[in-house]
């Protein structure tokens, strides 16, 4: 059975002191392939470094909004920049997070449409983390047609869900639908089409049930495999199956090799 992790943060300091352990765990548990989206400006450098030594791991990178104040306004073009110079399966994580409190909704909707041009101009897939912005964030896709990608670590309405398919976007399925009580979500995710779901964990966040409290890690993504499977009365190996497929068109993964920029400094 083959897995692929479409949203992990390997590159971050959770992860410094046993990396290749949860790497070689993630192997062992039929992880083929693993995206790291990056978060903010500091992190390009990180991201580029980890991904272009592991040959499993696929570089993403982008402004989060939940890191409003690291962000300079310089760092959009420098972001375009760096997408000229160096391979990359998607622009993210970007998005809008009105969730925060204090959240300046202009400063987040002004840096996430500079990144969906971005996006644009280098033909990749969006990765896009929102919370309590989903309409938002739906009005702005519509508006930057045609652009593909993911709304990761969906939580939104049938109605937002069947506007998002029409867009071309995927769903990312991780951590939350572990857990019974999400029956909404569960219900949501049970009837959603094949094609559009893509397995994630979102590590070191979002734990399994059973892992609350604890840092999130790629090889338990076998619990949201399972998870995704009972509620969708299918097999784990057909999820597995449809899900990699999935991941694998919309990043462009077969294409293994990892272009000529490598060589050069960032
Ligand atoms: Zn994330």
């Amino acid at each position: 059975m083959q897995l692929i992790d479409t949203h992990c943060h390997l590159d971050v300091g959770d992860f410094d002191a046993d990396r290749e352990e949860v790497l070689a765990r993630a192997r062992h548990a039929g992880i083929s392939d693993i995206i790291v989206p990056a978060i903010d400006f500091e992190h390009l450098e990180q991201v580029r470094s980890l991904t272009l030594s592991t040959p499993e791991l696929h570089p993403a990178y982008g402004l989060h909004p939940m890191f409003m104040d690291q962000h300079r306004p310089e760092h959009i073009s420098l972001l375009d920049q760096w997408l000229d110079r160096n391979h990359a399966v998607a622009v993210g994580e970007c998005g809008l997070d009105f969730y925060l409190p204090g959240y300046d909704a202009s400063a987040q909707l002004k840096l996430l449409e500079a990144q969906l041009y971005i996006a644009q101009n280098h033909r990749l897939p969006v990765i896009i983390h929102c919370r309590k912005a989903m309409d938002q964030v739906l009005k702005l896709l519509r508006e930057h047609r045609p652009l593909t990608g993911v709304l990761h670590s969906f939580n939104g309405s049938p109605q937002q869900a069947e506007q998002a398919m029409e867009l071309g976007f995927k769903f990312g399925i991780g951590g939350p639908v572990t857990y019974e009580r999400a029956k909404r979500m569960r219900a949501l995710i049970a009837a959603l089409p094949a094609e559009t779901l893509l397995l994630e964990t979102d590590a070191p966040d979002q734990p399994v049930a059973g892992h609350q409290g604890e840092r999130n890690e790629p090889s338990l993504m076998i619990h949201v495999l399972h998870a995704l499977a009972g509620i969708r009365n299918e097999t784990p190996e057909a999820v597995a199956e449809y899900t990699t497929r999935n991941a694998k068109t919309l990043f462009g993964l077969t294409a293994k090799e990892k272009l000529s920029p490598s060589a050069e400094p960032a």
